[in-house]
């Protein structure tokens, strides 16, 4: 059991305002921190501040005419860039470029020996394309850290993105990459937003056969879900053997979140969680876990919860949670 909860976490994140009815607001990250106060978790977390992700790491993925025209955007009081659902106000491109530090700082503390960081940040980032927002994500703050950690430190890296939606802008941006392997698991893309991530996408030219995507049914369940991980993911693990695994953990396939169709329950996030906390300790490699999706505020912070618990090894204290 791993004793401490590390999390990479800024109040400011809340000055990215989106309208009160935006599924993407900021009582998502209100309701996610009060959790992490309360019970077990409350006695072990300790809360790192971010610095703003340095501008040349941002520009790595994102093209530079794009972050002026989002810069541009932000300071011209714009409600919204490339879209009406990607709302932006005065401070979210600052806010964005915090959400990005969030996870390269992730990468400096797991460099430092931690194992395990859990990164609540908002907007989150992997619709982000390199030249476009898109599905209320701004900078793809996974790519960025992802992208930090290969040049800057060398290592291998697996990025497992279990929100319901294909994380359409990780994939392209490793899409001819050998060195970070993406895999998502989501929604029937035919059916779902934004319409990419068939089993047949995997990866060009040196990249080919390092982007695996594993598309589920809608209303799958728990048990396809779980099935995903231990049939189709387990092996490419062992093959692949990161150095480091970056998680992007949306908890919009869960069955009370509007979001999608996937019927996944708390137990089934505990379950794939518990998975991945075999392989880091079997395979002895750091797991950043930043959040994306999940939109239901009722069940949010549970899932969160139930998550962190089960990737630290912790007991639930109460039945209920799982
Ligand atoms: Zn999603």
């Amino acid at each position: 059991m791993l004793k401490r909860l590390p999390v990479v976490y800024s109040p400011e994140f809340k000055y990215h305002r989106t309208s009160p009815q935006h599924p993407e607001n900021p009582k998502r990250l209100e309701v996610i921190i009060q959790r992490l106060k309360e019970g077990i978790l409350g006695q072990i977390v300790e809360f790192f501040e971010p610095d703003p992700a340095p501008l040349e790491w941002v520009k790595e993925v994102h093209d530079i005419n794009y972050l002026l025209r989002f810069e541009e955007a932000c300071l011209r009081g714009r409600s919204f860039i490339c879209g009406k659902e990607n709302e932006i106000c005065y401070d979210t491109y600052e806010i964005a470029f915090l959400a990005a530090g969030a996870v390269i700082d992730a990468v400096e503390l797991v460099e430092k020996g931690e194992k395990f960081i859990f990164c609540p940040v908002r907007p989150p980032g992997h619709h982000a394309e390199s030249y476009t927002a898109l599905g209320f994500c701004f900078l793809n703050n996974i790519a960025i850290a992802a992208r930090y950690w290969q040049k800057k430190y060398g290592r291998r890296i697996m990025i497992i993105d279990w929100d319901a939606h294909h994380g359409n802008g990780i994939q392209n941006i490793f899409y001819e990459d050998d060195q970070v392997f993406y895999i998502s698991i989501h929604e029937n893309p035919r059916f779902s937003f934004p319409g990419t991530g068939l089993a047949e996408e995997r990866g060009r030219g040196r990249g080919e056969g390092y982007t695996l995507n594993i598309p589920l049914p809608l209303d799958s369940g728990d048990v396809q879900f779980v099935d995903a991980f231990i049939e189709q993911i387990e092996p490419v693990v062992k093959e692949f053997k990161p150095d480091g695994l970056i998680i992007a953990a949306g908890f919009d396939a869960h069955q009370d979140d509007d979001m999608a169709y996937l019927n996944v329950t708390t137990a089934g996030f505990a379950e794939v969680s518990e998975i991945v906390r075999s392989w880091r300790e079997e395979f002895d490699f750091p797991v950043i876990s930043v959040l994306e999706g999940g939109y239901n505020l009722e069940i949010l912070p549970t899932c969160v919860a139930v998550h962190l618990k089960a990737m630290l090894d912790i007991e639930a204290e109460d039945p209920e949670d799982f």
